[in-house]
Protein backbone atom coordinates (compact mmCIF):
# COMPACT_ATOMS: atom_id res chain seq x y z
CA UNK A 1 0.00 0.00 0.00
CA UNK A 2 1.26 3.38 -0.85
CA UNK A 3 0.82 6.59 1.47
CA UNK A 4 1.56 10.09 -0.36
CA UNK A 5 1.97 12.79 1.55
CA UNK A 6 1.40 16.57 -0.08
CA UNK A 7 2.98 18.55 2.80
CA UNK A 8 4.73 22.01 3.07
CA UNK A 9 7.14 20.02 6.12
CA UNK A 10 7.87 16.31 4.75
CA UNK A 11 10.84 16.42 7.28
CA UNK A 12 8.00 16.37 10.18
CA UNK A 13 6.81 13.13 8.53
CA UNK A 14 9.40 11.33 7.07
CA UNK A 15 11.52 9.68 9.91
CA UNK A 16 8.45 8.64 11.51
CA UNK A 17 9.05 5.44 9.11
CA UNK A 18 12.24 4.83 10.11
CA UNK A 19 11.59 2.85 13.21
CA UNK A 20 9.53 0.34 14.89
CA UNK A 21 6.92 -1.74 13.33
CA UNK A 22 6.28 1.19 10.41
CA UNK A 23 9.90 0.64 9.69
CA UNK A 24 9.78 -3.16 9.56
CA UNK A 25 6.42 -2.85 7.08
CA UNK A 26 8.27 -0.19 4.42
CA UNK A 27 11.75 -2.27 4.91
CA UNK A 28 9.25 -5.70 3.75
CA UNK A 29 7.65 -3.78 0.80
CA UNK A 30 3.85 -4.10 2.62
CA UNK A 31 3.91 -0.13 2.71
CA UNK A 32 5.88 2.63 0.83
CA UNK A 33 5.64 6.44 1.24
CA UNK A 34 6.32 9.67 -1.25
CA UNK A 35 5.90 13.11 -0.49
CA UNK A 36 5.05 16.10 -2.64
CA UNK A 37 5.82 19.62 -1.68
CA UNK A 38 3.36 21.69 -2.91
CA UNK A 39 6.04 24.94 -2.69
CA UNK A 40 7.90 22.85 -5.62
CA UNK A 41 4.94 23.64 -7.80
CA UNK A 42 4.15 27.40 -7.18
CA UNK A 43 3.94 29.55 -10.38
CA UNK A 44 4.85 32.32 -7.83
CA UNK A 45 8.37 34.01 -8.28
CA UNK A 46 8.93 34.17 -4.33
CA UNK A 47 7.36 30.72 -4.03
CA UNK A 48 5.24 31.68 -2.33
CA UNK A 49 1.72 29.13 -1.63
CA UNK A 50 -0.41 31.41 0.80
CA UNK A 51 -2.39 34.49 0.41
CA UNK A 52 -5.02 36.96 2.94
CA UNK A 53 -8.02 35.67 3.48
CA UNK A 54 -10.70 37.05 0.61
CA UNK A 55 -12.92 38.90 2.30
CA UNK A 56 -10.80 39.30 5.56
CA UNK A 57 -10.10 37.75 8.49
CA UNK A 58 -7.20 36.71 10.41
CA UNK A 59 -4.52 34.70 8.83
CA UNK A 60 -2.96 33.53 5.31
CA UNK A 61 -4.91 30.17 3.20
CA UNK A 62 -3.40 27.94 0.94
CA UNK A 63 -4.28 29.40 -2.42
CA UNK A 64 -5.41 26.70 -5.05
CA UNK A 65 -2.80 26.52 -8.06
CA UNK A 66 0.21 24.96 -6.19
CA UNK A 67 -2.49 22.43 -4.59
CA UNK A 68 -4.17 22.00 -7.91
CA UNK A 69 -0.83 21.11 -10.15
CA UNK A 70 0.35 18.30 -7.38
CA UNK A 71 -2.84 17.12 -6.96
CA UNK A 72 -3.95 16.95 -10.71
CA UNK A 73 -0.94 15.45 -11.14
CA UNK A 74 -1.04 12.77 -8.64
CA UNK A 75 -4.95 11.70 -9.77
CA UNK A 76 -3.86 11.51 -13.58
CA UNK A 77 -0.89 9.26 -12.44
CA UNK A 78 -3.45 7.11 -10.43
CA UNK A 79 -6.91 7.74 -10.58
CA UNK A 80 -7.81 4.87 -7.46
CA UNK A 81 -5.55 7.20 -5.65
CA UNK A 82 -8.45 8.07 -2.30
CA UNK A 83 -7.45 11.81 -1.26
CA UNK A 84 -7.95 12.50 2.52
CA UNK A 85 -8.10 16.07 3.70
CA UNK A 86 -7.43 16.22 7.45
CA UNK A 87 -9.68 19.26 8.57
CA UNK A 88 -10.77 20.07 12.21
CA UNK A 89 -14.48 20.23 10.02
CA UNK A 90 -14.21 16.73 8.94
CA UNK A 91 -16.13 13.48 10.53
CA UNK A 92 -14.20 12.20 13.31
CA UNK A 93 -11.77 9.62 12.38
CA UNK A 94 -12.43 6.33 13.61
CA UNK A 95 -10.91 2.90 14.12
CA UNK A 96 -13.90 1.43 11.45
CA UNK A 97 -12.36 4.14 9.09
CA UNK A 98 -8.58 2.64 9.62
CA UNK A 99 -9.84 -1.13 8.85
CA UNK A 100 -11.85 0.08 5.64
CA UNK A 101 -8.86 2.49 4.24
CA UNK A 102 -7.08 -0.61 4.67
CA UNK A 103 -7.93 -1.83 1.35
CA UNK A 104 -6.80 1.28 -0.91
CA UNK A 105 -4.04 0.69 -3.01
CA UNK A 106 -3.04 4.52 -2.40
CA UNK A 107 -3.92 7.14 0.12
CA UNK A 108 -2.87 10.31 -0.29
CA UNK A 109 -2.80 13.36 2.48
CA UNK A 110 -3.16 16.83 2.21
CA UNK A 111 -1.53 18.59 5.26
CA UNK A 112 -2.90 22.16 5.12
CA UNK A 113 -1.23 25.13 7.59
CA UNK A 114 -1.76 28.48 8.11
CA UNK A 115 -5.82 28.80 8.49
CA UNK A 116 -6.28 26.33 5.81
CA UNK A 117 -6.81 25.79 2.28
CA UNK A 118 -8.96 27.42 -0.38
CA UNK A 119 -12.17 25.63 0.10
CA UNK A 120 -12.52 24.74 -3.25
CA UNK A 121 -9.89 22.25 -3.67
CA UNK A 122 -10.93 20.37 -0.87
CA UNK A 123 -14.27 20.89 -2.87
CA UNK A 124 -12.48 19.71 -6.15
CA UNK A 125 -10.15 16.84 -4.53
CA UNK A 126 -11.86 15.59 -1.55
CA UNK A 127 -12.23 11.80 -1.23
CA UNK A 128 -13.24 11.78 2.63
CA UNK A 129 -12.28 14.09 5.33
CA UNK A 130 -11.64 13.74 8.77
CA UNK A 131 -10.73 15.72 12.14
CA UNK A 132 -8.60 13.66 14.87
CA UNK A 133 -10.47 15.68 17.92
CA UNK A 134 -12.14 18.83 18.59
CA UNK A 135 -8.77 20.68 18.85
CA UNK A 136 -6.57 23.17 16.46
CA UNK A 137 -3.39 21.70 15.30
CA UNK A 138 -1.03 24.40 13.61
CA UNK A 139 -1.19 21.76 10.75
CA UNK A 140 -2.19 18.55 8.68
CA UNK A 141 1.25 16.74 9.53
CA UNK A 142 0.41 15.49 12.71
CA UNK A 143 -3.64 13.96 11.77
CA UNK A 144 -2.09 12.43 8.58
CA UNK A 145 0.29 10.44 10.41
CA UNK A 146 -2.23 9.79 13.01
CA UNK A 147 -4.44 8.35 10.52
CA UNK A 148 -1.70 6.81 8.97
CA UNK A 149 -0.69 4.80 11.52
CA UNK A 150 -3.85 3.50 12.16
CA UNK A 151 -4.37 2.40 8.42
CA UNK A 152 -1.02 1.01 8.47
CA UNK A 153 -1.42 -1.33 11.31
CA UNK A 154 -4.96 -2.86 9.73
CA UNK A 155 -2.83 -3.75 6.24
CA UNK A 156 -2.04 -7.55 6.17
CA UNK A 157 1.49 -8.34 7.17
CA UNK A 158 2.23 -5.14 9.13
CA UNK A 159 1.80 -6.38 12.73
CA UNK A 160 3.74 -9.08 14.50
CA UNK A 161 0.61 -10.94 15.96
CA UNK A 162 -2.17 -10.32 14.20
CA UNK A 163 -4.52 -11.65 17.07
CA UNK A 164 -3.75 -8.30 19.36
CA UNK A 165 -6.35 -6.65 16.30
CA UNK A 166 -9.20 -8.63 17.23
CA UNK A 167 -8.84 -7.77 20.84
CA UNK A 168 -8.31 -3.87 21.05
CA UNK A 169 -10.39 -1.18 22.41
CA UNK A 170 -13.10 -0.01 19.78
CA UNK A 171 -13.44 -3.58 18.57
CA UNK A 172 -17.50 -4.24 18.84
CA UNK A 173 -17.54 -0.89 20.21
CA UNK A 174 -15.51 -1.98 23.32
CA UNK A 175 -12.82 -0.57 25.41
CA UNK A 176 -10.01 -3.16 26.46
CA UNK A 177 -9.96 -4.53 29.34
CA UNK A 178 -7.51 -4.48 31.64
CA UNK A 179 -3.76 -5.96 30.55
CA UNK A 180 -0.93 -6.97 33.19
CA UNK A 181 2.38 -8.43 32.68
CA UNK A 182 4.77 -10.15 35.05
CA UNK A 183 5.89 -9.33 37.92
CA UNK A 184 2.02 -10.65 39.43
CA UNK A 185 2.49 -8.19 42.40
CA UNK A 186 4.03 -4.86 41.87
CA UNK A 187 3.98 -2.16 45.07
CA UNK A 188 1.60 -4.00 46.73
CA UNK A 189 -0.90 -4.50 43.71
CA UNK A 190 -1.75 -7.63 42.44
CA UNK A 191 -2.71 -8.82 38.53
CA UNK A 192 -6.44 -10.01 38.59
CA UNK A 193 -6.29 -13.11 40.26
CA UNK A 194 -8.90 -14.75 37.45
CA UNK A 195 -6.26 -14.06 34.90
CA UNK A 196 -3.59 -16.68 36.84
CA UNK A 197 -5.79 -19.47 36.79
CA UNK A 198 -5.42 -20.33 33.14
CA UNK A 199 -8.82 -21.06 32.61
CA UNK A 200 -9.49 -18.90 29.59
CA UNK A 201 -13.01 -19.57 28.92
CA UNK A 202 -13.35 -18.06 32.72
CA UNK A 203 -11.09 -15.12 31.32
CA UNK A 204 -12.82 -14.54 28.09
CA UNK A 205 -15.86 -14.42 30.31
CA UNK A 206 -14.11 -12.35 32.72
CA UNK A 207 -12.57 -9.52 30.17
CA UNK A 208 -15.65 -8.84 28.59
CA UNK A 209 -17.82 -8.44 31.67
CA UNK A 210 -14.63 -5.53 32.41
CA UNK A 211 -14.86 -4.31 29.15
CA UNK A 212 -18.55 -3.58 29.82
CA UNK A 213 -17.87 -2.16 32.76
CA UNK A 214 -14.66 0.31 31.53
CA UNK A 215 -16.49 1.10 28.96
CA UNK A 216 -19.20 2.41 30.73
CA UNK A 217 -17.59 4.34 32.99
CA UNK A 218 -14.88 6.38 30.35
CA UNK A 219 -16.92 6.21 27.20
CA UNK A 220 -20.94 6.52 28.44
CA UNK A 221 -21.55 7.31 25.21
CA UNK A 222 -20.31 3.99 23.19
CA UNK A 223 -21.63 2.00 26.21
CA UNK A 224 -24.84 3.15 25.17
CA UNK A 225 -24.60 2.38 21.71
CA UNK A 226 -23.66 -0.73 22.83
CA UNK A 227 -26.50 -1.50 24.70
CA UNK A 228 -28.95 -0.67 22.06
CA UNK A 229 -26.95 -3.47 20.01
CA UNK A 230 -27.66 -5.48 22.35
CA UNK A 231 -31.39 -5.36 23.13
CA UNK A 232 -32.10 -5.06 19.42
CA UNK A 233 -30.17 -8.49 19.01
CA UNK A 234 -31.94 -10.03 21.35
CA UNK A 235 -35.74 -9.27 19.41
N1 LIG B 1 -8.87 27.71 10.33
C1 LIG B 1 -9.07 26.32 10.41
C2 LIG B 1 -10.39 26.04 11.13
O1 LIG B 1 -10.79 26.85 11.98
O2 LIG B 1 -11.00 24.97 10.89
C3 LIG B 1 -7.92 25.64 11.17
C4 LIG B 1 -6.67 25.57 10.37
S1 LIG B 1 -5.38 24.71 11.22
C5 LIG B 1 -4.56 26.02 12.06
C6 LIG B 1 -4.28 24.27 9.93
C7 LIG B 1 -4.41 22.85 9.42
O3 LIG B 1 -4.18 21.92 10.47
C8 LIG B 1 -5.75 22.45 8.85
O4 LIG B 1 -5.90 22.88 7.52
C9 LIG B 1 -5.70 20.94 8.95
O5 LIG B 1 -4.97 20.37 7.90
C10 LIG B 1 -4.91 20.73 10.25
N2 LIG B 1 -5.72 20.47 11.46
C11 LIG B 1 -5.75 21.23 12.57
N3 LIG B 1 -6.53 20.70 13.51
C12 LIG B 1 -6.99 19.53 13.02
C13 LIG B 1 -7.86 18.52 13.53
N4 LIG B 1 -8.41 18.61 14.73
N5 LIG B 1 -8.12 17.44 12.74
C14 LIG B 1 -7.58 17.35 11.49
N6 LIG B 1 -6.76 18.29 10.96
C15 LIG B 1 -6.47 19.37 11.71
Amino acid sequence: MRFTFVTLFPQLISPYFDASILKRAVDKGLIETRFFNPRDFTTDKHLKVDAPQTGGGAGQVMFPQPLDAVLGKIRRENPKAHIIFPMPAGKPFRQVDAKRLAAKEEIVFVSGRYEGIDERIVELYADEIFSIGDYILTGGELPSLVICDAISRNVPGVLGNEASLHEESFESSLLEAPTFTKPNVFHNLSVIKEYLKGNHGKIHALKRKLSLKKTQYFRPDLYEKVKIKHSEDKK
